[in-house]
């Protein structure tokens, strides 16, 4: 990028990459938390999820706090997850990456506000991406307001990646169409059940707003491999793939409620495929899908200029 030759050393800005992204990694931690319990992310400020307690600044840091404490709360001693450190390092790294394709792709003469427009919207979808898969793993629903806010989105900035926006549209629904009909319909006229969630079909209507119709073709691709080969090392792992807690608790507390002649927890019931008890088999294994495009879009945004042109049928 020229607004860098000579100024500043990439290292510098990669350095500061990284920095952010952790930070910014600490507060997908709380969204991961409260989006799916319909509270505020902003309000209130963190607390011990042992006894309550405000968490002092400096034991926020993100990444140093939780090693420094050994992941414990400095208040109660409480155990705090390592998903805390893991996300907050996913973030940094991420935010790396996509610092690095901007400065390996800007093209000279690009100006210090474009590349921080590419930049921030770039960032500001992964994290909303990385939030969402692991509200997918904990309880198996991608929110509307990443997939549908996300699509939005992607569609009002086709310029920041060198799109139109008939590439826009068509991506969307190639992305949508694509998932909706062979996999949605035509799976349930086969075994009358979903064989993935509207949330899956989308995303990768998400990945085609941004990326055009090829972004949604690598989505889809790069993750059904990657989910195939977690499904194969969980099992081999464990010897099945169990149900996330949540959705079995959320199950239960809706069956207590139809037992109990409540209509619309019955209806409930009914309407959502995870409705039913897992049944057996590797093939009805209820492995979210939605963690596994995350990833695959969030590599097609900072790798495309490497994939692209190594695999043929995307051209
Ligand atoms: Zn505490």
């Amino acid at each position: 990028m020229a607004f860098l030759d000579g100024e500043v050393p990439p290292s510098w800005v990669e350095g500061a990459a990284f920095v952010w992204g952790c930070l910014w990694g600490s507060f997908v931690n709380v969204a991961v938390y409260r989006v799916p319990r319909g509270m505020s992310v902003v309000h209130p400020a963190s607390h011990c999820p042992g006894c309550g307690a405000a968490v002092k600044p400096w034991d926020n840091i993100p990444v140093l706090s939780w090693l420094l404490l050994r992941g414990r709360a400095r208040c109660c001693g409480t155990r705090l997850s390592p998903r805390y450190l893991v996300v907050e390092l996913i973030g940094g790294v991420v935010s790396l990456g996509i610092a690095q394709h901007a400065l390996r792709t800007m093209p000279a003469g690009a100006t210090l506000l474009h590349g921080g427009a590419v930049f921030l919207a770039d960032f500001a979808l992964s994290m909303a991406l990385v939030t969402a898969a692991f509200i997918d793993v904990e309880h198996m629903y991608l929110p509307d307001v990443v997939t549908l806010g996300g699509t939005l989105f992607g569609l009002a900035t086709p310029g920041l990646r060198d799109m139109t926006w008939k590439d826009a549209l068509l991506g969307a629904a190639v992305g949508y169409v694509g998932v909706w009909l062979p996999l949605i319909v035509g799976y349930k006229a086969l075994r009358g059940r979903h064989g993935m969630g509207l949330g899956d079909a989308k995303l990768v209507m998400l990945a085609g707003a941004w990326f055009g119709w090829q972004g949604a073709m690598f989505a889809l691709f790069a993750g059904a491999v990657q989910a195939t080969v977690a499904a194969g090392v969980l099992l081999l792992a464990h010897g099945r793939i169990e149900e996330p807690e949540a959705v079995r608790a959320d199950r239960a507390e809706l069956q207590k409620a139809a037992a109990g002649g409540d209509v619309e927890a019955q209806k409930a019931l009914d309407d959502d495929p995870l409705g039913t008890e897992p049944e057996e088999g590797f093939m009805a294994a209820r492995l979210p899908f939605g963690p596994f495009l995350c990833l695959a879009i969030i590599e097609w945004m900072i790798g495309r200029d490497l994939i692209y042109g190594r695999l043929p049928w995307l051209e």
